[in-house]
């Protein structure tokens, strides 16, 4: 039996109804860009992640790039960040015409080590981005006891975690503002690109806004240079219908995700996730490590994977700091060692809500087959 590592034609089919009336409405309407839909869509996701403002965009790249141009972070600034992460988060700081400066991660939690943090900070630091990835929230608290003895930003990368929360607090509301992305994969997701800003800062909020219409207010009066940053209202009513059901997926998620760590429990060459105490996570990818130290080959169980048909995926092979687009930076192997081993031995399997106990099952055996356990 074939095992996607997402299916959302699943998903579909269960609010199938909802969703095409919904954009039937903004067809109607002809409302295509910006209205009422894409301000009820900000409100709703702001709310959700208790904070004040939501500024749609379009993409979860585009929520972060604007963010940082309305921080006023450009050239001669540096920026703080995980090297271990999807490309977006660095390849915006390097857009802006400032430096990403990468950070190793904490290995259990492949989060930014927020003890790292201090050595890479100098008189060019204008912001540090956590990623929270896989669906947990990085340290926060020592985090943004750094930032604000050192009056940086901090611009939260939350793409993976929406409803995610650290200490009972959601990500996104900790930071300076909170980026995420509505791309089909994330655990609220479009039928397209889309994202969303949120913060409790209303003049940042304001400065967003404009950016992410050319950097114009009024219209045609052009203050700054910003882009085409805009959330569409076919977008927007997508996450409208699918925010009702969130909650139930994550639960779906993580009623998953603590089985495959009950079944996984027993084999020492498989490490499963690590969630800490204070954190929900909400498990946007399942992520286990094989580990190369106990003789069991990462590499192996993805091609058995494949063979079997059983989704999978690796977040992510390259760490940023590793990245050709990056060697003016300098770095060299052995400078992220955590992360580097990291890349090496980590393996996403299928976690969306809709699998099945037989499909699980599937996933189980065959990972445990190809591990050697
Ligand atoms: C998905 C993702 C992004 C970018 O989102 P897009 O909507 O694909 O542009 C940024 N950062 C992280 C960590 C992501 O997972």
């Amino acid at each position: 039996m074939a095992v996607p590592l997402l299916d959302l034609v699943a998903q579909y089919r269960e609010i199938r109804e909802e969703v095409r009336a919904a954009i039937d409405g903004v067809l109607d309407s002809q409302v295509c860009i910006g209205g009422p839909k894409v301000a009820e869509c900000e409100k709703a996701v702001a709310a959700y992640c208790d904070c004040k403002f939501g500024i749609g965009a379009s993409s979860g790249t585009d929520a972060i790039l604007n963010a940082l141009m309305s921080l006023g972070i450009g050239a001669g600034d540096e920026v703080i960040t995980t090297t271990f992460t999807f490309f977006a988060t660095a390849g915006c700081i390097s857009r802006t015409g400032a430096r990403p400066v990468f950070v190793d991660i904490d290995p259990r939690t492949y989060n930014i080590n927020p003890a790292l943090i201090e050595k890479a900070v100098t008189k060019k630091t204008k912001a540090v981005m956590p990623v929270h990835l896989f669906g947990q929230m990085a340290d926060m608290d020592p985090l943004m006891q750094l930032a604000r003895s050192h009056k940086l930003a901090v611009v939260e990368d939350a793409a993976q975690a929406i409803g995610a929360t650290y200490k009972g607090r959601k990500a996104g509301s900790i930071g300076t503002c909170g980026c995420f992305s509505f791309f089909p994969s994330k655990n609220l997701g479009g039928v397209g690109d889309g994202g969303m800003i949120v913060t409790n800062e209303a003049s940042l909020a304001d400065m967003c806004n404009i950016m992410r219409n050319h950097g114009s207010k009024p219209k045609y009066y052009h203050k700054l240079i910003g882009g085409n940053f805009r959330l569409d209202p076919i977008q927007a009513v997508v996450v409208l219908v699918k925010l009702k059901y969130l909650e139930e997926w994550h639960k779906a998620r993580q009623a998953n995700a603590a089985w495959y760590d009950k079944r996984f429990a027993g084999c020492d060459k498989i490490v499963t996730p690590y969630v800490e105490p204070h954190n929900r996570m909400i498990y946007n990818q399942y992520v286990l490590r094989i580990r190369a130290d106990k003789g069991a080959s990462r590499d192996q169980v993805e091609t058995h994977l494949n063979h079997k048909k059983i989704g999978n995926a690796i977040y992510y092979p390259v760490p940023l700091h590793l990245q050709q687009c990056f060697a003016d930076l300098r770095y060299k192997e052995g400078d992220l060692p955590h992360a580097e081993l990291a890349a090496k031995e980590v393996l996403a399997i299928p976690v969306y809500p809709e699998l099945t106990q037989a499909q699980k099952d599937e996933v189980v055996a065959a990972v445990l087959e190809a591990a050697g356990a």
